[in-house]
């Protein structure tokens, strides 16, 4: 880290300067997260899909024009669509409460009151200081409160919450939150190991680097418990 970026954190981390105080080359390549919710506007929805992708569609193909990028070869000129497309219906759906995964719990009947943890969840997602891919895996786990949630949905929950763009310690809260809320429980775990590819294919360029964030609470703040989860996705401490 350079030493500018150094003292930086060190004033916020203390607070003695507001990030809002900051311009954005004062800030440079630092990932800072402002909080949990994933800021938007208040009329983020106004626009149908549709309008949105045709505006962005226009959008896209100014940025490649300024590139100086010849739109009316062949292999490039259905790209403003095709990303639009993509930003709208896939990379970014997540922005979108309609696409919420809708979760039924079932009730856990067998009594089975032990840690379930699903590991290994592959997720893509994007950084929003960059817009470039963050992938990687994600672990979850929970304590059954007296219901259960059909497997697939821990993996639907993680990737709704990685389909905007991220960092990667808010995806971390979102994905905490979420499972939180749906399985009316305090007992959940949630560890993400990824890669970013505006550390790898740019910047610093650091291929071999990943990033790990945690979250622990109710039984798992406990360190037998934590270190059980650990254990399953073997990742100890
Ligand atoms: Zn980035």
């Amino acid at each position: 880290m350079k030493q500018k970026e150094i003292l930086l954190n060190t004033l916020l981390k203390d607070n003695k300067i507001a990030l809002s105080e900051l311009s954005a080359d004062e800030i440079g390549d630092e990932h800072l997260s402002t909080g949990i919710e994933t800021p938007m506007r208040e009329n983020a929805f106004e626009l149908t899909d549709e309008e949105k992708i045709s505006k962005i569609e226009d959008h896209f193909k100014s940025i490649m024009e300024v590139l100086g990028l010849d739109l009316t070869d062949d292999s490039l000129k259905g790209t403003p669509k095709r990303v639009a497309k993509m930003y709208i219906k896939e990379i970014f759906s997540g922005l979108n409460p309609e696409n919420k995964p809708k979760v039924a719990l079932f009730e856990n009947k067998y009594k089975y009151n032990q840690m379930l943890v699903e590991k290994e969840i592959t997720f893509f997602s994007n950084c929003e200081h960059h817009f470039v891919p963050i992938f990687g895996k994600a672990h979850v786990a929970y304590i059954s409160n007296g219901s259960v949630i059909g497997l697939s949905k821990l993996n639907r929950i993680v990737q709704y919450y990685a389909k905007r763009p991220q960092v990667q310690e808010r995806l971390t809260m979102q994905i905490a939150n979420e499972l939180k809320k749906v399985l009316m429980t305090d007992d959940v775990a949630v560890i993400i190991d990824a890669k970013h590819l505006c550390v790898s294919s740019r910047g610093v360029q650091d291929i071999n680097s990943a990033t790990v964030t945690s979250y622990y609470s109710g039984k798992f703040e406990n360190e037998h418990t934590k270190q059980e989860f650990l254990k399953y996705i073997d990742m100890k401490s």
